[in-house]
């Protein structure tokens, strides 16, 4: 009998359908990865935030205002407006540090440093300006109130 040597094509492209395949788990995992604003900042009950984007002439390009409530996805990334194509914006840790601050109100911007393209020496320029307002949760009262429900005849 004949030992077929069957030839491995370590290097072979993946078909259509397994890109297919593969696209939609990584949905699904992204949807189930998803952070509530209370999964991620417990002590917040309400986070607004308005981003305004201008191009590097200062033309406004998009602008938005968004509300989380805690039940509320977090989703603190922008793509950029501008015409890089690729940049985003990502407030994450800026919220992150507001938070824990306890800050009220942060109002600052950032701006877009993508290549206008491959190996161009130009940049983007697209300027995110963004106003976050964070209210919290009174502070669980301290110590001495805790188990008085208990003691009490
Ligand atoms: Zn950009």
């Amino acid at each position: 009998m004949a030992n077929y040597f069957r030839r491995r094509r370590p290097h072979a492209s993946p078909n259509k359908n397994e890109e297919k395949v593969r696209r939609e788990l990584a949905q699904k995992n992204l949807a189930r990865s998803a952070v509530t604003l209370a999964g991620q900042y417990p002590g917040v009950a309400k986070l607004s935030l308005d981003v305004k984007f201008l191009s590097a002439q200062s033309l406004i390009l998009d602008q938005k205002t968004l509300n989380f409530l805690p039940q509320s996805a977090c989703r603190f990334v922008f793509p950029c407006a501008g015409r890089c194509g690729k940049g985003a914006f990502d407030l994450k840790v800026i919220i992150s540090e507001a938070v824990n601050a306890r800050k009220n109100l942060v109002e600052n911007s950032q701006r877009c440093r993508e290549r206008v393209y491959a190996g161009s020496d130009e940049t983007c320029g697209c300027e995110m300006q963004y106003k976050i307002g964070i209210a919290y949760f009174p502070k669980p009262a301290a110590g001495p109130l805790q188990g008085t429900a208990k003691t009490t005849p």
